[in-house]
């Protein structure tokens, strides 16, 4: 039991029933329930769109791994209309069962049956994983929980596709300044980028979309986080491209990195 007064998020089930009775309008809800239906029947007034372009749906976040049966269930009907599919993940996920390098089609067979992640990522046609610090210790320092298990979902969702098995996996590195950005992370993470025997990696530079957020909830301007600037992006991309990436900014390949617009 929670003490009065205190939210426990542990045991609220996100019923909202707190704030349609709150009248002082101290409770907020953000965004809102939607039913698969109605999600289809919104994604699907896009369809033109979709077939024209050559686009499709991502499924963001937060982080969509955590809604599963929803993901798929959307995803699975986006596909028989002929709409790709991606998904964008911070890769902090959980397969039931040990991947196996030396019988990936067996663990592939045994997990589309049984777990609803796996079934999930397989109805996708990429998944845009992000890497963010390879040390493991600063990733803990930074992100809360140590990077290993997120490395060895990228192996695994590299070896799947590799193996014909599972959606075709697009490494990103967030740019963060001061966090992620040194060049001793960044090589690392060519490193690991290389080692499963991929080639690409798109870059995400920095933005402060938050602060607004940090405005409503009350909590100080982080000040010593600025949007990074052309130059530590042309220095990132630059050796990333020495190390033999081909490297991409959202939406665009990075060829000459001093032209590319950067937030300054
Ligand atoms: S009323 Fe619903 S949303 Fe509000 S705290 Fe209780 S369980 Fe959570």
């Amino acid at each position: 039991m929670s003490r009065p007064g205190v939210w426990d998020t542990d045991q609220c089930t996100l019923c909202f029933e707190c704030v349609k009775q709150c009248h002082t309008d101290a409770l907020v809800q953000f965004g809102e329930r939607q039913s698969i239906s109605t999600l289809l029947d919104d994604l699907m007034g896009e369809y033109s769109l979709y077939r024209t372009s050559g686009g499709g749906v991502t499924f963001s976040g937060g982080e969509a791994t955590l809604f599963p049966k929803y993901v798929a269930a959307v995803s699975k009907q986006l596909k028989l209309s002929g709409i790709h599919t991606a998904i964008e993940t911070c890769g902090v996920f959980k397969f039931s069962s040990r991947f196996s390098f030396e019988a990936p089609d067996a663990w592939a067979r045994e997990a589309l049956s049984s777990q609803p992640l796996w079934q999930m990522l397989s109805l996708m046609d990429i998944v845009l994983f992000d890497l963010k610090i390879s040390d493991s210790e600063q990733h803990k320092r930074h992100c809360g929980a140590t990077n290993s298990e997120i490395h060895d979902n990228f192996r695994t969702l590299v070896a799947l596709h590799k193996a014909g098995k599972g959606p075709e996996v697009w490494p990103r590195i967030p740019l963060i300044p001061h966090v992620t950005d040194s060049p001793e992370n960044l090589l690392a993470l060519a490193s690991l980028i290389k080692s499963v025997g991929l080639n690409s990696v798109t870059l995400v530079p920095f933005h402060n979309l938050g602060e607004s957020k940090r405005e409503w909830l009350k909590i100080p301007h982080r000040t010593h986080e600025e949007p990074l600037t052309r130059e530590a992006l042309g220095e990132a991309g630059r050796l990333l491209l020495s190390e033999g990436l081909t490297c991409f900014l959202p939406g665009e390949e990075i060829r000459d990195v001093d032209d590319q617009k950067v937030q300054s």
